[in-house]
């Protein structure tokens, strides 16, 4: 970055399984559409190739219309053209209905779906698309086979883990053959550093932190908020946002602290420490507010009973909601007072960065991402000001419940007993810049050292 002599404008497909609002599970979709977004932006073309899922609201993609079809592994293939969020996509639909199966992932047949997909979006992208792009940007494991295959020509391939968790030996394959591989976050660039996985591809790989929508993201323009606000008036806003919360939720308006929780429910995102301090929430007499569900029915069935026991001791300060609700979540992000997230792990973690958007003080694990976004205010004063951030929530290493109730406890007592600082810090907190703006420059710079790498 910083030279002045102008590049040639890219072109840049991402091949990816997931890609919001469309098509999302969890971040990455989030990532892919805000990413092309934000690079487009800065004059490149760019392209998403997805599956052609039976599951997408199709009434968010604009111009949909039939391209052409070609086949591939003897399975006609059809190539739909269209645009979400400003964004061209090509959406590829074998006739042989892998992608009409009423989800993206959770079958027992996905490795070969996305297998085909890839294979297929190769074939598209060398044979059936009008120029073939100087990269392509593939993610994770389920499009890991773009990255190892046959791109031909000059064509360079990006790969970008969101999650190692998922498909180590086909990253590993990924990482081995991309010109330039990156993950989520510095620090999650850092922890992974040792992984048999990426060891051996240190040299081309970078840690490059996510951004988030700030145009889905902004109280100022949120329809799914009683009342716009921003930090100058976030007191008002955040107080018609909780009313609101508490009146859909059944809870109390007593004057107290709202804890909020909004997640998938698994393993990584801290499951016993999520409720230790639902319980340490209602004991120091603040509310708590669960959005999210568990792929895991036994998981499920943990966090049920733990609705119905908090339901019992406190009837009217605690709630869960088992479900995917995205304007649920908006009116969360804005009713909440301090959104709890407590992972084992997390390559980046979006939650936290779009609960301060709203004015809401994240309490985190000290871990990926988080360690990268969060910094505590009694803490990481140092460690701000080298990196020009601001302190701007409370962290906590280990994963026992003193560590949690540590940032918690000093969190619930700020916002007991020193109101004005606690004013000071949300204000604070909303002017931070979450946008894909820097993160997409440095995605740039990466393309084009990429297309340099022999
Ligand atoms: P991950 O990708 O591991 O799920 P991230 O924090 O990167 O975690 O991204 C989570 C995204 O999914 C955020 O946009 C968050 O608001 C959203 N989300 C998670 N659970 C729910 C839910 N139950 N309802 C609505 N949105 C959710």
């Amino acid at each position: 970055r910083g030279s002045t002599v102008r590049q040639p404008p890219l072109r840049i497909a991402h091949v990816s399984v997931e890609m919001a609002p469309i098509a999302k599970v969890g971040g990455m979709g989030d990532v892919v559409t805000a990413l092309a977004r934000a690079v487009q932006e800065e004059g490149h073309e760019v392209e998403v190739v997805l599956p052609k899922y039976d599951i997408i609201n199709y009434d968010e993609v604009r111009g949909l219309r039939l391209v052409k079809d070609f086949f591939y592994a003897n399975v006609q293939t059809k190539v739909w053209a269209g645009e979400v969020e400003g964004v061209p996509t090509t959406f590829l639909e074998p006739t042989s209905g892998a992608f009409w199966v009423g989800c993206i992932y959770g079958r027992n047949d996905d490795a070969a779906r996305f297998g085909f997909f890839c294979g297929a979006a190769l074939e598209y992208l060398k044979l059936h698309s009008d120029i073939m792009p100087d990269i392509v940007h593939t993610h994770d494991w389920a499009t890991a086979p773009v990255a190892f295959g046959d791109l031909g020509g000059a064509t360079k391939a990006v790969f970008t883990i969101h999650n190692l968790n998922y498909g180590a030996d086909l990253i590993g394959r990924a990482m081995g053959a991309a010109a330039a591989c990156t993950t989520v976050s510095p620090t999650y660039a850092a922890e992974v550093s040792g992984h048999p996985a990426i060891a051996p591809h240190m040299d081309k790989f970078y840690g490059i932190r996510n951004g988030i929508d700030q145009d889905i993201w902004d109280p100022i323009t949120d329809r799914f908020l009683p009342r716009s606000y921003s930090s100058a008036d976030a007191d008002a806003g955040k107080s018609a946002a909780k009313a609101e919360l508490r009146s859909r939720m059944g809870l109390s308006g007593a004057e107290a602290p709202l804890v909020a929780v909004v997640t998938r429910l698994t393993h990584q995102k801290g499951i016993h420490l999520i409720k230790h301090a639902a319980w340490r929430t209602l004991e120091r007499g603040a509310q708590f507010v669960l959005l999210g569900s568990a792929p895991d029915p036994r998981v499920q069935a943990e966090f049920n009973a733990l609705a119905g026991e908090m339901a019992r001791a406190y009837p009217d300060r605690a709630r869960c909601w088992f479900s995917y609700d995205e304007p649920l979540s908006h009116l969360i992000y804005a009713g909440a007072d301090i959104l709890l997230v407590p992972s084992i792990f997390e390559p980046c973690g979006l939650t936290q960065m779009i609960a301060m958007r709203y004015g809401t003080i994240p309490v985190v694990r000290k871990t990926g991402g988080l360690n990268d976004t969060v910094f505590d205010v009694d803490d990481d004063m140092a460690r701000a000001s080298q990196q020009g951030m601001v302190c701007n929530g409370y962290n906590f290493e280990g994963t026992d419940p003193a560590g949690i109730d540590y940032a918690l406890n000093r969190a619930l007592t700020s916002w007991f007993s020193e109101r004005e600082v606690w004013g000071a810090l949300v204000a604070q907190v909303m002017e931070q810049d979450w946008s894909w703006s820097e993160p997409a420059l440095d995605y740039i710079e990466l393309y084009y050292k990429a297309l340099k790498r022999t």
